[in-house]
């Protein structure tokens, strides 16, 4: 019968080495191949070209590199990328590359599908098959910098977890995937240049701080008001707006990093001037910022984008409270890539 293979990109640097010792090889083996894995993000295990052609067998025959694949990558108008990324068991997840003038992000996905049930994403209406391992989540980063490089003549500035997927349900792999991806032996990438985008998990948010994360947290809040926010994101039933502030003046207090709060307006959900006052309100409990964005409907178009006088009261009521506010345009529309659309259509 013959025995599964095991990724070799689920092995430590000292696993690795571990192993090597343990076929009376040197340990410093470990150190070149882990350097080809992540470094290089070597394919397969021909590329390691400085390991004799018996080691890259020996490697073959125990070890799979299960890396993914980018199916098809649609370009927008607007220089957006979409890939549509194949994993080795065949599922598929979205990433997005999103260049602007003086950065370029990369969008990245957490989950393949979403186990929350936002009422407004198109992910929410595909059921979470499972969590993303981290070198997966570290692939799409890959793959997508490679691209900056090519389309955009310049190499990846920032990372955002808001694909698909909640980020804190699958907290352990995507704190190993940054890991990996601010490590010199990874990519090296600063954790300032990285935002972890959540529903919010009042629980996890808890433990990223007692961790002692370097990276930035943006909260998806879209209402201050608790019964219009379970109206939109049913799980504020089980984590109400008062367990989530609590957490995110526990988080402030330990990081002292400031919090930014992503909020679309909706006509005839979140547009009256009740719902900016409940706003102001919240941002008070911790430092923080606001980015309004703006929306995309989603097939059936139950939500629609508030008109922009209802922004613009948004901008001047936060603004004469002293709260920084941003208005997002939204990138990629014409491939179903902007934030909330990525439901694997393409
Ligand atoms: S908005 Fe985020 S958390 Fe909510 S369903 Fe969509 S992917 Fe999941």
């Amino acid at each position: 019968m013959e025995t599964k293979k095991k990724d070799i990109r689920a092995l430590t640097k000292e696993q690795l080495r571990d192993f090597f010792l343990k076929q009376g090889d040197k340990a410093f083996r470990g150190n070149q191949v882990y350097e080809w894995l992540w470094q290089k993000s070597a394919h397969s295990f021909e590329d390691m070209t400085n390991l004799s052609l018996e080691t890259r067998q020996m490697l073959k025959d125990n070890f799979v590199i299960n890396h993914i694949k980018v199916d098809q990558m649609q370009r927008s108008a607007d220089g957006t990328i979409k890939n549509a990324v194949r994993l080795h068991d065949n599922l598929i997840v979205e990433s997005v590359l999103i260049p602007t003038a003086t950065r370029t992000t990369a969008c990245v996905s957490s989950q393949v599908g979403c186990s929350l049930d936002c009422r407004f994403c198109a992910t929410a209406r595909l059921k979470r098959m499972r969590n993303l391992n981290p070198d997966e989540i570290y692939d799409q980063v890959v793959a997508i910098d490679n691209e900056s490089r090519l389309y955009h003549n310049r190499p990846l500035s920032n990372i955002v977890f808001m694909g698909m997927g909640e980020p804190l349900m699958n907290y352990n792999n995507v704190l190993k995937a940054i890991d990996k991806i601010t490590s010199p032996e990874g990519l090296g990438m600063s954790p300032k240049r990285i935002v972890v985008s959540t529903s919010g998990v009042p629980k996890m948010i808890k433990k990223m701080a007692d961790d002692k994360v370097k990276f930035k947290l943006a909260v998806s809040l879209h209402s201050a008001i608790d019964d219009i926010r379970t109206s939109i994101m049913p799980f504020n039933a089980t984590f109400p707006l008062h367990d989530l502030r609590e957490a995110l003046q526990y988080w402030y207090a330990a990081t002292k990093n400031r919090i930014t709060y992503e909020y679309v307006v909706w006509d005839g959900i979140n547009d009256k001037r009740k719902d900016v006052e409940a706003l102001v309100e919240f941002c008070k409990f911790a430092p923080s910022k606001v980015n309004l964005i703006e929306y995309n409907p989603i097939d059936d178009g139950e939500f629609q984008q508030a008109n922009s006088k209802a922004i613009d009261m948004y901008v001047d009521i936060l603004e004469a409270n002293n709260i920084t506010v941003t208005v997002r345009r939204s990138r990629g529309k014409d491939i179903d890539a902007a934030c909330g659309q990525l439901a694997n259509k393409s």
